[in-house]
């Protein structure tokens, strides 16, 4: 069994009269020769390692000796202020630190990419933490995530350097906004429309890493991706749709990343990493790393 689309991942869970996770637990016993106990407990130790990068990067220093990571989780955590809500400023917050503990060298799980590494953190500990989110749906949650990337990997790509940053934390936001959905209690047809709404929001994004660093715009990208997704996670659950079916939106997504510049598939030669400052960080790195570190401005 493969699953190739939506609709026939829709159409399977429809016919047996099983929820999305179901298909997708049998498909990764089916490829893994595992069996379900092993996947459950694989999903725990998985969700344990995200967690994990969470809270390191929410209280340990996350500063890379580039200067271009300097604690972004944690300067959310403590805003003196929310322009939405705590909780909002939190889920910001979750996701750039776990990726943060990324450009650190710590452990991540690579979900789909380590440059997205924080995001599917950042909206299960924001699950668990601002609506106690049971475990075990968390582990569906991940399930459901792991078809969404499958059909995108085979239709259009998870990689950066071949799709462009919409095929990294464009995948993961796609599979975040899957999870929220059925954490909240959507319908199978409301998960595809949020998955359609997050690639649509996020068709096009670039992959312009400064210095061929996964660090800037990575951090940054992974909290708006999160924003992205809960947005799109918000316009399912209240019934709107994306108009256009999610599986079109992934091949659109797929020929938008074939036509991408080379520039902007992880170079470091297009977008931000083109910038003035950016090229000048750049040779300053190559030369002379210790010379990138550079200090707060006076308060
Ligand atoms: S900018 Fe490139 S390297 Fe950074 S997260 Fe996006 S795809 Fe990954």
């Amino acid at each position: 069994m493969r699953l190739e689309s939506f609709a026939q991942w829709l159409a399977l869970a429809e016919e047996r009269q099983v929820p999305l996770w179901r298909i997708v637990l049998e498909y990764e016993m089916h490829q893994k020769g595992r069996s379900e106990a092993e996947i459950w407990a694989r999903l725990a130790q998985v969700l344990a390692v995200m967690r994990d990068a969470v809270q390191t990067g929410l209280t340990e220093p996350r500063q890379t000796p580039s200067g271009l990571v300097r604690d972004s989780g944690k300067k959310l955590a403590q805003a003196p202020f929310h322009i939405l809500s705590p909780q909002f400023t939190r889920l910001l917050a979750y996701a750039m630190a776990a990726k943060e503990t990324n450009a650190c060298m710590g452990r991540v799980v690579a979900a789909p990419t380590a440059g997205a590494s924080g995001i599917l953190p950042g909206i299960y500990t924001f699950l668990a933490e601002e609506h106690q989110v049971p475990e075990r749906t968390l582990y569906e949650c991940m399930l459901i995530g792991a078809g969404v990337a499958l059909i995108i990997e085979q239709k259009a790509s998870i990689a950066g350097a071949v799709g462009g940053c919409q095929a990294e934390t464009g995948t993961a936001a796609a599979m975040g906004a899957a999870g929220l959905v059925y954490a909240f209690g959507g319908t199978p047809a409301q998960i595809g429309e949020a998955v359609a709404l997050t690639i649509m929001n996020m068709l096009g994004l670039i992959c312009d890493p400064v210095a061929g660093l996964v660090e800037l715009p990575c951090v940054k990208r992974n909290g708006s991706a999160v924003v992205i997704a809960a947005a799109a996670a918000q316009m399912a659950l209240a019934g709107d749709t994306a108009v256009i079916p999610v599986d079109e939106l992934i091949v659109a997504m797929g020929e938008v990343g074939a036509a991408m510049d080379p520039r902007f598939k992880e170079t470091g030669m297009g977008g931000t990493a083109a910038t003035p400052t950016a090229q000048a960080i750049a040779r300053r790195l190559w030369t002379d790393p210790a010379a990138l570190r550079y200090e707060d401005p006076p308060e």
